[in-house]
């Protein structure tokens, strides 16, 4: 059995590189939008895997594997440059959050990565927001602090993901300055009627705004979700009602900025 599992891991091993070096591999943009203003303010960049024989794969099916396995650092820098190289199309004041995994923060390669593709694509730092989870803070917790540190130096922003539903420690909240918490949408979608639901968002969202963190409200579906998280002072909503991750070319529709290819 021990053999047959590390068979089928060298097999999807092997599928993901060939994904990487065959341009399988491609980013979907879910809009965030301004609760204050409606408008899209920026924009998360979510993988997609298009598979020879299975299709549009999303990253549920891979990016755990592709974690255990080491490849996601490769995959990693891969989502980075082209979220980069793809955000020269992008209006320029929108920014642009790309997930970064536990494995990927320890990657000797990340900060170089990330500088040379800023600097390839003119892109300013400001506009860049890692979205890392809790999971990365857990292990190694100083070589983690003092990593989101020197990212920070660089010039860009740190967004807390999926918050509430890790240990969500507060000292983590005290000891690094994030830039954004973005509450996780299994507390959003009980929203309204749920009553623990709602004053745990209620609550995140009186802590962000204390410590001056951003609050994002993920996975918003319906207009009264929409209501309660506009009444309960988050920053910017991102779900399925404001639009759901698509392609860059449906993206640039969506924004008003017509994609080359569509002018074409
Ligand atoms: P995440 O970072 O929490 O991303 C949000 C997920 O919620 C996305 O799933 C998105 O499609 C989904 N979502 C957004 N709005 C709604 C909504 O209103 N309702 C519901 N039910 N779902 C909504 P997706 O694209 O399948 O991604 C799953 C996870 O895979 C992400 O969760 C993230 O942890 C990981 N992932 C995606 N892209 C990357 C990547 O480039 N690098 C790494 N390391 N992880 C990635
Ligand atoms: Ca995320
Ligand atoms: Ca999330």
């Amino acid at each position: 059995e021990l053999a047959d599992r590390a068979e089928a891991r060298r097999s999807v091993e092997m599928d993901l590189h060939r994904a990487v070096e065959n341009s399988e591999l491609q980013l979907y943009f879910q809009p965030q939008v301004s609760t204050k203003t409606g408008e899209i303010v920026g924009c998360e960049t979510l993988i997609r895997w298009n598979h020879p024989t299975r299709g549009l794969i999303g990253p549920g099916s891979f990016i755990q594997h592709a974690e255990d396995s080491g490849i996601i650092t490769r995959l990693g820098n891969w989502a980075l440059r082209e979220a980069l190289s793809q955000a020269r199309r992008l209006p320029k004041h929108m920014h642009i959050a790309v997930n970064i995994s536990p494995l990927q923060i320890h990657s000797a390669s990340l900060v170089s990565t990330i500088i040379n593709a800023l600097a390839t694509n003119g892109i300013d730092p400001g506009r860049l927001e890692l979205e890392i989870t809790e999971s990365v803070l857990m292990t190694d917790t100083e070589f983690t602090l003092d990593r989101l540190n020197q990212l920070k130096q660089i010039g860009l922003k740190i967004s807390l993901d999926d918050f509430g539903t890790g240990f969500s420690s507060l000292s983590y909240l005290r000891r690094f300055p994030f830039d954004r918490l973005k509450i996780d949408k299994s507390f959003v979608q009980k929203l309204p009627d749920d009553v623990g639901s709602a004053s745990i968002v209620r609550a995140i969202a009186q802590l962000g705004s204390s410590l001056s963190m951003k609050i994002t409200a993920e996975g918003i579906e319906t207009d009264s979700q929409l209501s309660f998280i506009k009444e309960h002072g988050c920053d910017e909503v991102q779900g399925f009602l404001t639009g759901r991750p698509i392609a860059l070319a449906d993206f640039l529709v969506l924004t008003g900025h017509q994609a080359e290819n569509v002018e074409a």
